[in-house]
């Protein structure tokens, strides 16, 4: 632990302890010193690449050998806090990087160093590789919501705050990614469901999913009486667009699946429903979907609404193309 005063560093008299300003103070009776305990500068960074994930070090000596940690260290004379923040950066992680802000500032009580201030930046990494420096036996990226237990309580409370920070501005990307279909690998889609739901456009696509006959009752409900035929056909766009836009809302490519709406335009000219009919069932479903959306409240902070003006267009894109081929596929016979 932090080691004791013993002797008085002016004097060199035997040190006591006394009761002074509400505190008891080690003090030097013989040349009337009190000495006060500053907490320490330590100066930490988060470092994330371009996955989201967080750069960490294996801390290679004690206290807390073998644990991971932000790069982190003591602020020395003579340099700002930022530079000890770089500085410790560049010796334990070999990362070149950048301040951009100031994450959290935490004052903690440590066992083996006494009282700290443990200021945490942002950082970006500058060099393109990170290689662990002689006080670090590892240091290596881990994904933000699943990285090991950190050395520092602080660091993780740091962590915490940054992604509070940053999460709406995550979902926002992710949600314009989704909204992009020509920028979007499989890779970029979340593989779990939790984090899937985060995703506006797949919050629609699941709902569209789990609550398929409800749509269809919706549906049915508003539509006119028709001969049991037509309703059939009617019916059946209807449910080829819902299938059809949840494989599109959650990334997939449906180029192949356009086609299938040109075929059923040819079989609806066959049997001579009309286009007024055909147009009002289009309309219809794509309504059924914002019902649903409203009544299952799934909009529930500014965010949200915004990127659901977003994909408010991308739906109408989709009905506006499921239109153009089914009545291409109609004026085709
Ligand atoms: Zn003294």
């Amino acid at each position: 632990m932090k080691k004791k005063r013993i002797y008085c560093s002016f004097c060199g008299a035997p040190i006591t302890t006394r009761f002074i300003d509400e505190k008891y103070r080690d003090h030097c009776d013989n040349c009337n010193t009190t000495f006060y305990e500053n907490p320490l500068p330590v100066a930490s960074c988060i470092v994330i690449n371009k996955n989201r994930e967080v750069l960490l070090v294996l801390r290679k000596n004690e206290p807390y050998k073998d644990m991971w940690c932000l790069p982190i260290g003591f602020a020395e004379s003579g340099e700002s806090i930022e530079q000890a923040a770089l500085r410790e950066l560049k010796e334990e992680a070999g990362v070149n990087g950048e301040i951009v802000r100031i994450i959290d500032v935490d004052t903690v009580s440590n066992y083996f160093y006494g009282d700290l201030a443990i200021i945490t930046f942002e950082v970006i990494q500058l060099s393109e590789t990170c290689k662990p420096g002689d006080d670090a036996a590892d240091a290596k990226f881990f994904p933000m919501d699943n990285y090991p237990q950190l050395a520092w309580e602080s660091n993780e409370k740091a962590l915490n705050k940054f992604i509070d920070l940053y999460k709406d501005i995550w979902t926002m990307i992710d949600s314009l990614k989704i909204i992009q279909p020509d920028i979007i690998t499989h890779h970029d889609i979340p593989k779990e469901k939790s984090k899937q739901y985060t995703l506006i456009s797949n919050i629609i696509a699941f709902m569209i999913d789990d609550e398929i006959e409800l749509f269809t009752k919706q549906w049915k409900s508003e539509m006119p009486h028709f001969n049991d035929n037509i309703f059939h056909f009617l019916l059946s766009i209807h449910q080829m667009s819902l299938h059809t836009i949840k494989l599109w809302l959650t990334g997939n490519r449906i180029w192949k699946n356009f086609r299938e709406f040109y075929i059923m335009g040819t079989y609806l000219k066959k049997e001579n429903i009309s286009l007024k009919d055909i147009l009002s069932a289009i309309a219809l479903s794509r309504k059924c979907i914002w019902i649903q959306a409203i009544e299952k409240n799934i909009l529930h902070s500014p965010l949200e609404v915004y990127t659901m003006l977003e994909i408010n267009n991308r739906i109408i894109l989709f009905y506006d193309k499921i239109t153009y081929f089914l009545i291409k596929g109609y004026e085709h016979l």
